[in-house]
């Protein structure tokens, strides 16, 4: 088959959360699977360059309408991780992908509504004609709409749209002037059935657009699927995901081995696997000594994240100050895009600053990510949803025994040590259900209890960890055959 994402993020190229994990393990996925798979992404100026591989300009008469003018693109190509990559890059004094990072400006429904015009511009432009086009969250809602309002009538008849749902705590929910910009008819499209925001009466909303537009709607877990079709975590969408219920599924996400495994990864001094968990604990110390914290007999408890409320932001930092009273060192690495939330983190971090048996690194540092993985024991994810979470399954084949929140994709993968119905072989971490501080005490006690006191257990909890497979095998071929479906 032919596949090509549209996607805002594709790591390690541009990358500020579990969507650009994603979107590179699934397109690699079906790249080995014999399957033609392209990415149009946005040149932000953000790119990781060093990643990469034979860059060089491709086209260069791309013109892409906005409002009443054109604004002339260049489209760049080159290898990203082995797959292949289109980079547009748009001229115009609104410096669309010029903002130093990927998300967070006021225009951001503007920028991305113009770049899904630019993906399908592209696409009719240079003649291609994929089986399937596959699109990611709010960035790219407009896609399948413009497919089928406009470029369908343009000569795109072809490709068919499979579109995924990584957060629905972001939708896109913008003006009608985001229709306009993009040549299409507010009157028509901001209606209850097509893309009218169900809380904001004439408001756009993008992500709605998506699912009522593509062939296929998927979300990142089953849990989540449930959650969000069901219960107030569709902020709105349940509606319209009941609707379109027949083409809507969960496919839990997968984890693409090859940057995310201690027995290759190239970021981590000591490389290790089931049969040399020693090796672990060289890394234990790496970390330390990185980080300026004491060689102490404790357990190393870490926290790898977006700082945001939905992750959890106020546990973690309870979690810190637990963890520190009994007998743990903490590691922190995150960074905030709200900026009440940053200044907390700063403060405890300055509260913290000569603490030896704990480090908060604020900012986003994907090399440190890795030691953190590596160095770790425990690691605490207390969010109040999860569509689906990368961190937790990085952390168990890294042999780190995850804390979660009992929600969406951390209630599919983490399966508790003492109440889990699965046998022992099969659990895997420790799971609490209250998003308070005293279910999150009662985990961690649990959990620290266990290293303390019961090594041997400690470790079949990471070893069982360590065995569990979240490829991209079983969810490449699920995505297969949604692909299969849609295009039959
Ligand atoms: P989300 O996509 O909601 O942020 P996920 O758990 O799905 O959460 O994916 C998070 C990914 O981003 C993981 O690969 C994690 O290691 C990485 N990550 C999160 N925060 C940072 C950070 N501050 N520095 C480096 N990597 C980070």
């Amino acid at each position: 088959m032919y596949i090509v994402m549209v996607a805002s993020e594709c790591a390690p190229v541009a990358k500020a959360g579990g969507l650009g994990d994603v979107v590179q393990g699934l397109s690699h996925e079906l790249a080995i699977r014999g399957n033609a798979v392209e990415i149009i992404l946005p040149k932000y100026d953000a790119i990781r360059y060093d990643k990469l591989w034979d860059l060089q300009k491709t086209y260069s008469d791309l013109w892409v309408p906005f409002h009443d003018q054109w604004i002339h693109c260049d489209v760049y190509f080159g290898f990203g991780h082995g797959l292949k990559c289109f980079l547009i890059e748009p001229h115009s004094n609104h410096n669309f992908f010029a903002r130093g990072q990927l998300y967070g400006d006021g225009d951001d429904s503007e920028r991305f509504g113009f770049f899904s015009r630019a993906a399908l511009e592209f696409l009719l432009k240079s003649g291609k004609q994929p089986d399937i086009i596959h699109c990611h969250d709010w960035q790219t809602g407009l896609v399948p709409v413009l497919l089928y309002e406009t470029y369908q009538g343009l000569g795109l008849s072809h490709p068919r749209v499979c579109y995924t749902l990584h957060n629905v705590g972001h939708q896109g929910v913008t003006g009608e002037h985001v229709l306009r910009q993009a040549g299409l008819s507010p009157q028509a499209l901001i209606t209850p059935e097509r893309l009218m925001d169900q809380g904001q009466a004439g408001a756009v909303n993008l992500m709605k657009g998506g699912i009522v537009y593509s062939n296929f709607v998927t979300t990142v877990s089953p849990r989540y699927a449930g959650e969000i079709r069901y219960t107030d975590l569709g902020h709105g969408l349940q509606h319209i995901l009941g609707v379109h219920g027949e083409k809507f599924g969960g496919v839990l996400n997968g984890l693409d081995y090859n940057v995310w495994n201690p027995e290759t990864d190239e970021h981590i001094p000591h490389r290790y696997g089931l049969d040399a968990l020693a090796e672990k604990f060289k890394n234990k110390e790496a970390l330390r000594h990185r980080l300026l914290m004491r060689d102490e007999f404790k357990p190393i408890i870490s926290v790898v994240s977006r700082l945001d409320r939905q992750k959890g932001s106020a546990l973690i930092k309870h979690a810190v100050h637990y963890a520190l009273s009994n007998h743990c060192q903490f590691v922190l690495l995150g960074a905030a895009s709200e900026a009440a939330i940053n200044a907390e983190f700063w403060a405890l971090k300055h509260q913290l600053n000569d603490h030896p048996d704990c480090h908060l690194e604020i900012g986003y540092d994907e090399e440190l990510a890795h030691l953190i993985y590596a160095g770790s024991d425990m690691i605490v994810i207390p969010s109040i949803y999860e569509p689906c979470g990368l961190t937790q399954m990085i952390a168990m084949k890294y042999g780190v025994v995850p804390i979660v929140r009992n929600t969406g994709g951390l209630a599919d993968t983490v399966h508790d040590a003492n109440y889990s119905d699965k046998e022992f072989r099969d659990r895997n971490g420790y799971v609490f259900q209250d998003y308070t501080e005293g279910a999150l005490e009662s985990a961690m006690g649990r959990a620290i209890g266990l290293w303390h006191r019961f090594p041997d257990y400690f470790r079949q909890l990471r070893l069982n960890g360590m065995r569990c497979d979240y490829s991209w095998n079983h969810p490449g071929e699920h995505y297969l055959n949604i692909y299969r479906h849609i295009a039959a």
